[in-house]
Parts: structure tokens; C-alpha cells; sequence
């Protein structure tokens, strides 16, 4: 198997992405489908990129080998699944017995990592079935870095890799390791490490470190210690070659502590080793005149077909039909997502005529308000509790516009899917929301520029009169349709992020060489 290796003279760079989802094996957010999308997004500018992930029952299940049956790759294969083949073993990886697993999916390049004590378990990636994240996670991911690192550091016979490229705190040890106890005699490899949410930074107590297989020296301010502590997002940042987040605003917004949340000070020592490209989506994922999760597919120019989505999803939520607008919810129930707020402003939306249709999960507490407000407005706000990926694509399509009301926002993919639907995105001003939604004032109308709405505050007032303007506009059907079709037609896909994204790689193996 000599998929990763980069021939002499070739320009084709390889790339080793490590990311603890990824879809279309798992998936609980916006990581997983920007690492299921990357490879595809950089092959078209001569990047191969393949991506490691851990070996969870499903990951196993779906590439051929049964959660039961893990000793015996390839064979519980089903038909037409691809089989996995066994590239490489580990007696102990940081004292845990594991395998790696070469298999392609699709187009996609995968490395496997069968650690069976560490990701061979019900519930999800990072949490028990009853939702408590998992106590041994720090070593779980450390477990995964390290991998990664060995396998970046040439371990894996015929495997090499150009640069190697980390995705938030879970694979964030992967160039701390690759720094601070690389493989002996390795030449150096390249790290970029991209944060996709700064909130989640993997903190552990100090007892952790000397499990970690570090050598003392990575003990210290630019190594892992964080304020007494692990902090292996941390380490990741002060490792990395070069640190990207997935948005230029994003990138801004945590040189400051309201963002930063800790790491502020790091990010800005590193100066302009700090970039921010912005996400794409799948658009053959999201594509609305080729889903098939939808009653009426359409496009631009038939979006009057919109009406039988919208029919449909009313009855799928027991709305009554009306005159507004009916907006839509597709989130994690959450501080972050501004979904407190959401539940202060409900009698506010149903007041001007809206009506609401909500896709999520989360905190209970959150979930207990906006339920108290769909019971006072039957008819006229719906939940749905739940994970639901087919439901969120027939949302989008049969809503007339997303509520978005983040406190902070890296990039925001649940916008993106709306401006590409039809689905006119309400959002308040931060990170990516800021910059993928351009708001309809008088001139960006004027222009045919406007694809949304945009508000600064989350709080009730700013979010109230959002939510009556996009109402007004909604009731001046041509304007409306204007906005509709300007985000339409505005570049969502990857092409531009995934040429940024290779140039970077390129850039540090010239820089390395
Ligand atoms: P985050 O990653 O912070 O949760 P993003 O907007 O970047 O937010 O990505 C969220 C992704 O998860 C989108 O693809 C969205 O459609 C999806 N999603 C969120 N909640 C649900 C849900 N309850 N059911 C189906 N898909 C969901």
C-alpha cells in the first residue's frame, strides 16, 4: 500500500487529517462535516489527504467489521462495504494494545485506529449512553495523538506523510507529540492545527502528565501545562506549525479573552501563524434539486416548488398553515447557540404572525423553556428533540428562514446549508456568521447582494427585532425572493477554502525542506 507516499518529482503533497469524527462514518457537529469534506476539497489541487480516525463500534460496523467480530477484520464484511486491511499494530500505545486499519470509503482515504480499550464501547464519541462525558477521554485522544504522531513520523511501512493536520483539542496531541516526542531520527514534519471550536479545550488535572509518555521538558509554558494543568488544546496550538480556525472573523475574535476563553494571549504570541478559512459544505450533500430527502426538490430558478416542502413540514410538525414566515431551528440547545434567548422571544415571534419549527438537543434546562413555549402556542411552535439528519435537509428546504442566534460562532455550517436552500439565514454578527451572511439593508437590496439578516447583541431586544424585520421582508414577496435567490447562487462550496487549504500545506513543506 503506497496511497501516502509522495513521488519523487510529483507535485502531490500527502496529508495525514486526524479528526475524532468524521462524516459519513460519525458525526455529532459542524468537525465531522468538515473533516468528511476536506479530503475531497483539497485532492482537487493535487493534496491526498487521509484521515485517521478511531475505530468506534460504528466506524468498525460500517467499514466491515462488526463491533462483536473486532478480531477479525474484513471478515463480517457485507456485501458492497469496503473491506479494511491491517497496516500496522502497537503492543502498547501509551499502554494500550491497538491496530490500524488501512480502507477507503467512497473516495476517501481512512487509517483506522482499533484501540479496543479505549473506543470499543456503546454511547458516542465522547460521552456515555446517558450523556456524561467519558472520564478517561484525555486518554482516549492522547491515545489518538499518538498514533497519529507515529504514523506522521513514518512508522507505518510505505506510509509517508507531508504535512500533518489536526482538528481540535481530541486530536490536538498529535503535534504535541509530533514536537515534543517524535519518533527517533525522523525528519520534521509539518503541523497545522485547526480549531473548530475554542470552547472545548480538553483540561485535565496534572496526575495526567506523567501518563502522557512525555519527556519532562514538555512541561512548561509553550509545552502542555496549562494554569497548573493539562490543557491539550493547548498544546496543540503551541506545538502546530501553523494554527487555522474556520473563519476569518473567528480568528479576530480570540485574540480577545470573550472568545479566546483562555487562550487568548497564546494566539496572539503566535502571531500571524494564525489564519482563518473559512468552511465550505458538501454540495452534493446539499444540493435542493437532487435531495432525496425532499417532497419537491428545486432550484433558483423553481423555487415556487419551496411550497410543497413547506406543506409538508408543517404537517410532519403539526403546524397550523399561516400567512408568515415559518422559521426554523436546526442546533445544538445551547448557551453558545443563543438558545436561552430563543425561548425568551417565542411569544415575540408568534406575536408578528411567525411560526417556528425547532430540530435540537442539549441542555435539559433549555430544552424545558422552549417546550413550556411550544405548549403555550400549540399550533404554532414545534420541537423536535432529537438527532434527525434527514429532517434537518426537509427543513431546510420548507423553511422560509433559519434562526441563527449564536453568542459565539467559529464558522456555522446550519447557515451555510440555508443560504444554499433557500432558506433565508437570521443571524447575529460573530465569526463565521459574519462572514458567509450578508445583511439586507437598503443598499445590499439595492445591489442584489443581501442573502440575510444580520443583528449584534444576543439578547431579546436585538434578536426580537431581527426576527420582526426578516417578517416585514417576508410580506414584500419580491424582495424576499431576491434575497432567497442571492444566496442561492453565492459560493458555498469548497473550491476557494480547499485551494487556501493546500496552498498552506504547500507553504510549510517548502518552509520545512
Ligand atoms: P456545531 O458544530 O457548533 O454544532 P455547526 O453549525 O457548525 O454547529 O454544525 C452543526 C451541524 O450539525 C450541521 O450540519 C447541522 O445541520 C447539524 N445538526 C445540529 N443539530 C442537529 C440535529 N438535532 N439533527 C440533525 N442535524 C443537526
Amino acid at each position: 500500500m503506497m496511497l501516502a507516499k509522495t513521488a519523487a518529482g510529483s507535485n502531490r503533497l500527502s496529508v495525514l487529517s486526524v479528526a475524532s469524527e468524521a462524516v459519513p462514518l460519525i458525526k455529532t457537529g459542524g468537525l465531522g462535516d468538515v473533516a468528511g469534506a476536506l479530503p475531497a476539497a483539497v485532492a482537487a489541487h493535487d493534496v491526498a489527504m487521509t484521515t485517521l480516525i478511531p475505530g468506534y463500534p460504528a466506524v468498525m460496523a460500517a467499514l466491515g467489521v462488526p463491533a462483536t467480530d473486532a478480531k477479525r477484520p474484513g471478515k463480517g464484511a457485507a456485501k458492497g462495504k469496503p473491506r479494511m486491511k491491517l497496516v500496522h499494530q502497537w503492543d502498547a500505545l501509551l499502554g494500550e494494545p491497538a491496530r490500524l486499519f488501512a480502507a477507503t470509503l467512497g473516495a476517501m482515504p481512512l487509517l483506522v485506529l482499533d484501540a479496543p480499550g479505549c473506543f470499543t464501547r456503546g454511547g458516542g464519541p465522547y460521552a456515555d449512553p446517558l450523556g456524561r462525558d467519558w472520564a478517561d477521554n484525555w486518554r482516549r485522544f492522547a491515545v489518538l495523538g499518538r498514533a497519529a504522531a507515529d504514523i506522521a513520523g513514518g512508522a507505518v511501512k510505505d506510509w509517508r506523510f507531508d504535512v500533518l493536520h489536526a482538528h481540535d483539542w481530541q486530536a490536538a496531541m498529535a503535534p504535541a507529540y509530533l514536537r515534543f516526542a517524535p519518533l527517533a531520527d525522523v525528519p520534521h514534519v509539518p503541523s497545522v492545527m485547526t480549531i473548530h471550536n475554542m470552547a472545548f479545550q480538553g483540561h485535565y488535572g496534572r496526575e495526567i502528565f506523567s501518563r502522557l509518555e512525555l519527556p519532562r521538558s514538555a512541561w512548561a509554558i509553550d509545552g502542555v501545562e496549562y494554569h497548573g494543568g493539562v490543557g491539550m488544546l493547548k498544546a496543540g496550538l503551541e506545538a502546530a506549525s501553523v494554527i487555522t480556525t474556520v473563519s476569518p472573523t473567528y480568528a479576530m475574535e480570540i485574540r480577545s479573552p470573550e472568545f479566546g476563553m483562555g487562550l487568548e494571549g497564546l494566539i496572539v504570541s503566535r502571531g500571524d501563524r494564525v489564519r482563518g478559512i473559512v468552511n465550505g459544505i458538501d454540495t452534493a450533500e446539499w444540493n435542493p434539486a437532487a435531495d432525496p430527502a425532499l417532497a419537491a426538490p428545486f432550484t433558483v430558478r423553481s423555487l415556487s416548488r419551496r411550497a410543497a416542502n413547506k406543506r409538508a413540514l408543517e404537517a410532519e410538525f403539526g403546524l397550523e398553515p399561516g400567512d408568515g414566515p415559518l422559521f426554523i431551528v436546526i442546533s445544538r440547545l445551547t448557551w453558545q447557540k443563543g438558545m436561552d434567548v430563543l425561548g425568551e422571544v417565542l411569544d415575540h415571534l408568534v406575536g408578528v404572525g411567525g411560526r417556528l419549527a425547532l430540530l435540537g438537543a442539549g441542555d435539559p434546562a433549555i430544552e424545558a423553556e422552549l417546550r413550556k413555549g411550544a405548549a403555550r402556542h400549540p399550533g404554532r411552535v414545534a420541537l423536535h428533540i432529537g438527532y434527525d439528519e434527514a429532517l434537518a435537509h426537509r427543513m431546510q428546504a420548507g423553511g422560509d428562514a433559519i434562526l441563527v442566534p449564536s453568542r459565539f460562532e467559529p464558522c456555522g455550517l446550519t447557515q451555510l446549508y440555508g443560504l444554499a436552500y433557500g432558506c433565508v439565514p437570521v443571524v447575529s454578527r460573530t465569526g463565521g456568521l459574519a462572514d458567509t451572511v450578508v445583511d439586507a439593508n437598503l443598499a445590499a437590496i439595492t445591489a442584489d447582494a443581501a442573502t440575510g439578516f444580520q443583528f449584534s447583541g444576543v439578547d431579546y431586544q436585538h434578536l426580537a427585532m431581527a426576527i420582526t424585520r426578516a417578517v416585514g421582508l417576508y410580506h414584500q414577496p419580491q424582495l424576499w425572493r431576491r434575497i432567497q435567490a442571492a444566496g442561492m447562487r453565492s459560493d458555498f462550496s469548497w473550491g476557494r477554502s480547499g485551494a487556501t487549504y493546500a496552498q498552506l500545506y504547500r507553504e510549510l513543506v517548502s518552509e520545512a525542506r
